[in-house]
């Protein structure tokens, strides 16, 4: 029999009648064996994140301050969806352990990964599956890496005593046995890591969009889905914003060849999107596949003359990031400029120092630091076959009257990224989507 991971996000566990909709979902096909479970999410617009209160617990008990209304909070979230499915299942034992941990200065992720575990608890009583604790399945290494190979060994062997399981997102162990989380919105990659140690056919990774838009529907209106990408585009797009998937969530399903398809909880019937290591390009797929974008970049100008011919120019002025920590995301440059873009918040508190020693290391005309830079990122594999992509882009951006501060395309020619003035990114993106989507 072949076999399906599934992962439900945070909006799609929210409550009792989401967990009847992903019931009904994995149960309709025997192949939907192992699901991975991330923690209750919004509700509405207003609501919080279950994750997001415990980081505030976290916060609370670290100024010694009181976190009774906080944690009750989280503790009524999953009794009310345990009355609201009539499950015979109390949470109350986890609870007061969970709690006394807390007030006893347990970590930042052991708590915050509470969320998860107490929500795949939760699932795996409803559907009647077994519960297997990611702890003892994804592991670390002692520089907190992710430990693949010792996870994927561990924990094939661990799935194949489970027919049928659930297992917690977000969260593994290190060497030691504490408790660590992989970034936010990590669940994603669980999903990705179970889907490689079972050897699954399929890594279904359901959430509250009809899959992979065009464009974050958030900026641009009704964006169209995309039908099939690939990992490579994906990580463009993901990395550039594009948050339905967590940016690292395809490395473990690509070694290992298996698809990616993003489905929609309240509306299953939809195909949603296939992420593919190649996928053939047809005359009806449009030239670009997807757009995205991140604000809260800065960017160092540099000029001097002749800097082109100035042997080990570009070496010193990053090794002066390197040494402050900092790593940069693009590096346009002419013949005598360079600019070099970083993140606002790798930089903030550093700008002057970082500016000084630049300066006594190259001894520019002129170097000036700017913030305040969004950076758009137009992602297709057919674009290479295109010409004038980089025309269209400048000119969706010259009728919005937006003026682009940088571009830059990639070598693979699989992206166009173009920065732009923060206030000018949502007319940016829409401009773009409406030259190339008809
Ligand atoms: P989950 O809780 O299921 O993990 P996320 O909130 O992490 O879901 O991701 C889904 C959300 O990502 C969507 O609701 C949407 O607001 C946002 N999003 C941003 N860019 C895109 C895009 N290109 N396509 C679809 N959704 C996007
Ligand atoms: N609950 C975690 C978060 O909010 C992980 C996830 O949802 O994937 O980031
Ligand atoms: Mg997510």
């Amino acid at each position: 029999m072949s076999v399906k991971v599934l992962k439900f996000g945070g909006s799609s566990l929210a409550d009792a009648e989401h967990f009847r909709k992903v019931a009904a979902i994995v149960k309709s096909e025997p192949e939907r064996r192992y699901v991975v479970a991330s923690a209750p999410g919004k509700r509405n617009a207003d609501d919080e994140k279950v994750t997001d209160m415990l980081y505030k617990c976290y916060d609370l008990t670290r100024n010694d301050e009181d976190i009774d209304n906080v944690f009750i909070c989280i503790k009524r979230r999953y009794e009310k969806i345990i009355k609201d499915l009539g499950l015979d299942l109390s949470l109350d034992k986890e609870f007061e352990r969970i709690k006394m941990a807390i007030l006893h200065h347990a970590g930042r992720d052991y708590i915050a990964s509470r969320g998860e575990y107490l929500n795949a608890i939760v699932l795996a009583n409803y559907l009647g599956f077994d519960f297997i604790d990611a702890e003892k399945g994804i592991f670390f290494c002692d520089d907190g890496s992710f430990d693949a190979e010792k996870t994927n060994r561990v924990l094939t062997d661990l799935l194949e005593k489970h027919e049928y399981a659930v297992i917690p997102g977000f969260y593994g162990s290190m060497p030691n046995g504490t408790i660590k989380t992989f970034t936010r919105g990590g669940s994603d990659f669980t999903g990705s890591v179970v889907a490689r140690a079972a050897r699954a056919d399929l890594y279904e990774n359901w959430t509250d969009v009809s899959g992979f838009l065009m464009a974050d529907p958030r900026y641009v209106n009704d964006p169209k889905a995309i039908e099939t990408i690939t990992y490579k585009e994906l990580r463009e797009l993901s990395y550039m914003g594009a948050t339905v998937l967590h940016e690292d969530a395809i490395f473990p399903v690509r070694v290992a060849g298996i698809p990616i398809n993003i489905k929609n909880t309240n509306r299953p019937a939809d195909r949603g999107t296939m992420i593919v290591k190649n996928a053939e390009l047809s005359a009806d797929d449009g030239l670009i596949t997807g757009i995205a974008g991140k604000k809260g970049f800065s960017t160092i100008v540099l000029e001097k003359d002749m800097m082109n011919s100035e042997l080990g120019f570009g070496k010193r002025v990053l090794e002066v990031l390197m040494n402050n920590g900092v790593s940069f995301e693009h590096l346009p440059s002419g013949i005598d400029t360079m600019s070099i873009i970083v993140s606002t918040d790798d930089i903030k508190d550093k700008k002057l120092a970082i500016a000084e020693e630049i300066t006594r290391a190259v001894h520019p005309d002129y170097i000036s630091i700017d913030d305040g830079i969004a950076l758009i990122a137009v992602v297709g594999r057919n674009m290479v076959n295109g010409v004038g992509t980089a025309y269209r882009v400048f000119k969706a951006a010259a009728d919005a009257g937006v003026n682009i501060k940088m571009i830059d395309q990639g070598s693979s020619e699989l992206n166009i990224i173009i920065g732009v003035e923060e206030k000018d990114y949502q007319a940016t993106l829409q401009g773009i989507y409406s030259e190339f989507v008809k």
